[in-house]
This record gives structure tokens, sequence and C-alpha cells, in this order.
């Protein structure tokens, strides 16, 4: 039994004038004293309206302090933060409210609609809208009943992206946000010189906890953005003189191709993280060649997210790795009957640690076939070199079979990704009366330029084993994405099944 500390208050009492988050859109800066005395009021309202340990608290709103606001409060009361997509459709959100029943929503002006949908499916008992919210902050009194926590208690819940099929409310304890945060910050030397920006959706384990709460752990300060705009994030970065950046491989693409790009010296920062999702070997050399250091993380709503960690030294040698398994994270390699595999040979990722999640909210067969032992079963590919340092090669869900082989769908938009003329690729399954899957390449070409599928199998000849070669390539404007930005093969595979 380990009882819950409030760090946020030890970090309130140890450097109370530090800036701890900073509101990119209203300009709000709040030091770590102000910060915890916004919280503490929340939590003091909270708990005079009746939500009590283990309730659940929502929120609907763009990228904003609320987020972290209502993560501590919900943490002081023994409560759990539920922090909606705001990107769902009206369905799609009453699935999820109708599942984890908060005794309150916040939310913003710009969901009210949202929200007079959602009433007429779903039971709530208190909303707060924006000026409520205001006043709670401004007029309620803080805190004054603690309540005792151990750290196995529950103190979020967030639903995973639904990439592979109906969101899945991943419990996350303090142990497992404390230990997230102390592992990053061990890892990673995460300090309270740290600024980060936070441009990934806060509803997401990446907006919210990859670097988010280490940093505010390790006593520095998160910059909020409300929305991706590549131009104003890399104002952001140069003028708040941000450190650490986490973004995912679409919003890199959309950073290299703003104009501002190529004069930015990003002087002030050590790292760039890109993770979430494969990132193309052109992302890391626009960085590189900036004499940057770039560098890709692998990590999942369930684990914490952080899992891996490499230093720069190694990011050079060791191109497309994402290190070793970071301080306090144990991990396997596993074939399909449960046997580790050797090195340099392909298996499931399995993962433990203080840092992984207790289970899926409503979802105890989920949760017994996810969580085995101890060791949380990804679901992701992954292989090792024989100095240790991982790599991750795929979805075992996307692996494609075709004519009784095995192709690994990343394997080949990595060598597709490298040709010139080729700016985004996804390769997927398509269903096929004699190949079981038919190999296809879903692309989009630099300034929508013509390129024949003949031409490309050519150039994949010699770089992939024939089997692995495309036989369908299909040029498109746009790939479809998820809304944390990553690409929906789900629905890529739906559009496309019929041509297979
Ligand atoms: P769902 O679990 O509903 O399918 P999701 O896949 O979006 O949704 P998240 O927890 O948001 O769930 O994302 C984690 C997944 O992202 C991992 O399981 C992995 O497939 C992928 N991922 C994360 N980092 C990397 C990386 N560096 N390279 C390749 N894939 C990655």
């Amino acid at each position: 039994m380990h009882p819950v500390t409030d760090w946020l208050a030890v970090r309130a009492r140890l450097t109370p004038s530090k800036i701890a988050v900073v509101e990119v859109s209203s300009g709000i800066r709040l030091t770590y004293e102000q910060f915890n005395e916004r919280v503490n009021r929340l939590a003091g309202y909270l708990q005079r309206s009746g939500v009590s340990k283990g309730d659940r608290i929502a929120l609907l709103s763009p990228n904003s302090i609320r987020y972290l606001e209502l993560l501590f409060a919900a943490g002081k009361i023994g409560a759990m933060f539920v922090p909606l997509n705001g990107r769902f459709s009206i369905p799609e959100l009453a699935y999820v409210v109708n599942d984890c029943k908060p005794r309150i929503l916040v939310y913003t002006d710009s969901y009210q609609s949202a929200v007079s949908g959602l009433t007429s499916h779903t039971e709530i008992p208190i909303l707060l809208n924006e000026s409520g919210y205001q006043s709670v902050l401004t007029e309620s009194t803080e805190i004054n009943r603690f309540v005792p926590l151990e750290m196995e208690d529950p103190w979020a819940i967030i639903y995973t992206g639904g990439t592979t099929g109906y969101p899945k409310g991943v419990i996350l304890s303090h142990r497992a946000i404390t230990w997230n945060a102390i592992n990053t910050m061990v890892s990673w030397g995460i300090t309270e010189n740290d600024v980060t920006p936070v441009y990934l959706p806060m509803f997401h384990t990446g907006g919210l906890n990859a670097l988010t709460t280490p940093v505010l752990y390790a006593g520095g300060t998160v910059v909020i953005g409300k929305e991706f705009n590549a131009s104003s994030i890399i104002r952001v970065v140069e003028t708040e003189r941000c450190t650490i950046a986490l973004f995912v491989p679409t919003m890199y693409h959309m950073l290299i191709q703003a104009p501002e790009f190529a004069e930015a010296a990003f002087s002030s920062m050590h790292t760039f993280l890109s993770g979430g999702a494969p990132c193309p070997s052109s992302i890391y050399e626009a960085f590189r060649t900036k004499g940057l250091n770039f560098k890709e993380g692998y990590g999942l709503t369930e684990a914490g997210p952080n899992n891996f960690y490499i230093h720069p030294q190694d990011a050079k040698r060791k191109i497309g790795s994402v290190g070793v398994p970071m301080f306090h994270t144990d991990i396997r390699l596993v074939d399909s009957n449960g046997n580790d595999v050797s090195d340099e040979e392909t298996g499931e990722i399995w993962i433990a640690g203080p840092h992984l999640f207790s289970g899926y909210w409503n979802k105890p067969q989920a949760t017994v076939e996810t969580l085995v032992g101890g060791w949380l079963r990804t679901g992701d590919l992954g292989r090792r070199d024989e100095e240790g340092y991982y790599y991750i090669t795929g979805r075992k869900k996307e692996m494609i079979i075709t004519g009784g082989e095995n192709v690994y769908p990343l394997e080949v938009e990595h060598v597709l990704e490298s040709h010139p003329d080729i700016n985004e690729v996804a390769v997927v399954g398509l269903p096929d009366p004699k190949w079981g899957e038919v190999v296809t390449a879903v692309l989009v070409t630099v300034k929508h330029k013509r390129i024949s599928g003949e031409e490309l199998k050519t150039y994949c000849a010699g770089k992939l084993a024939g089997y692995k070669i495309p036989k369908l390539f299909l040029f498109v404007d746009e790939l479809p994405k998820t809304s944390v930005g990553k690409i929906d093969k789900k629905r890529i595979i739906g559009q496309y099944s019929k041509i297979g």
C-alpha cells in the first residue's frame, strides 16, 4: 500500500514562482503556486457538488489549461478525469459517455451543440459550461477535505484512438501516471529547465502524458497550443524558448513544408521527438541537416505511454531505432507460441513496468486478453539488434498474408517513402480471391506528379522480395487520418476493399 503524494502541491511549495503552464491562445501564464491554487478551488467546487472518490469527470474542450486543472483536481479528490475526443461524432461521444457515465461534464462554448445532442442520448447529472467554469476558478473556495488515496487508485480514463476498433477506456492509476513521469524524467533527462509545446490533442495520451505530466513533475513549463498551425508553432517554439517537443509524423510533414521552417534555427531545442506512428526517414533528414537532435519514441495509451529512450549519439548511429527500454521498463519480443524470439527476429512487443494501465473500463475480457501475468501484449511488432536496440516493425493486425507469405507493411512503406516523388504512403492488404490479400500501396505524390505503377514496381525490385512488392498502386490526393493525425488504415481498407 503506497499513499499518493499530491505532487503538484509539492512543486508549488518547492518552486512557487516558476511558470508551470502557458496557454498560447489566451496569453495566460500561471506559476506553480497560482496553478495549484486554481486546481484547489476546482477540487473544492467538485467536492461540494457531490463528486466523490471513483466518480468520472469528463471534459470536452480544445487544448487548454482546463485539461490540466481538471486532471489535478480529479487527482486531489480521488475522481477519474476523462478527456473526451472532441473530434468524435455525437454517436461516438454518446458511446463513450454511456460507457464511463461521468458525474460532471465540463465543456467549452464551441461544444454547446454537441452537448445538446449528447444530452438527448445520455444522462449527465452536472453540466458546467465555459462561464460557469470561470466563476468556479475565481469564486469557489479551496478544497478542505483531502481524500486519502493509494497509488493503485485510478486517476484518469483515456479512450484510445479507435484505430483498430471501438474506443476502449484505458484506466490509468496514480501509479501509472506518476511512474511514467518518473521513468521519462530519469530516462530522457527532463529537468525544471525544460519547456514543451503541447499541440498533440490533450484527450490523447500523446498530448496529456508523453511529455506534459513528466515536464510538470520535473518542475518545467508546459506551453499549450489550441490548434496545429505549422507557422505559429515555429514562432511559439522560438519565442517560448522550448527545449523538447513531441509531434506525430503528419505534424512534422506540415512543419517541414511551412515557409518559416528553412529559416528557423530552433536554437533552444535539445530534442525533437516523433511518436504515435512510423516516421519516414525524410523527416529525420530535414531536422538532422539543420544539426538538430531528432528521435523516435514508441508508446501507447496502455503503457504510460513512454517505453524507450535513445541517446543522441546512438540516434545518429541507429537510424530508425527507438533505442533501449527506459528505466523501470521491461520489454520482451514474443512469437505466436509465447516464446522469446532471437535478436534480429520479429516478435510481438510485450511490456512490463509500474507505468502500465490497470485495465479497460467495463471490458474485463479485453483486459485479461491484453494484460497477462503483468505483461502488456501490445499487438505491435518489433525487432532487437545484436546491441540490444529496438525497432518498431508494424502492427500485428496490419500484417498482410499474401499467397501464404507474411508481409509487414512498414517495410514496404519505408522503401516507397524513399522515392523522391512520393509524399505519403499507406500499404494495406485488400481481400483477393487468388492471393487471400493483395499488397496494395495507396499513395500521395509530391505536387501530384504522375508516376506509373510499373515504374514503382521497378523501383522496389532489388529492394524488396518479389511477394512484398505491391501489385496494386492507388494514387489519391490525401490519405484519411484519425483524430490524432495517424493514417487511418481501417478507413482505407473499407474504402478500397471492392477494388482488391
Ligand atoms: P487503438 O488502440 O484503438 O487502435 P491507437 O492505435 O491510435 O488506437 P494509441 O494508444 O493512440 O492507440 O497509439 C498507440 C499505437 O501507435 C501503438 O500501439 C503503435 O501501433 C503506434 N505507434 C506508436 N509509436 C510508434 C512508432 N514510433 N512507430 C510505429 N508505430 C507507433
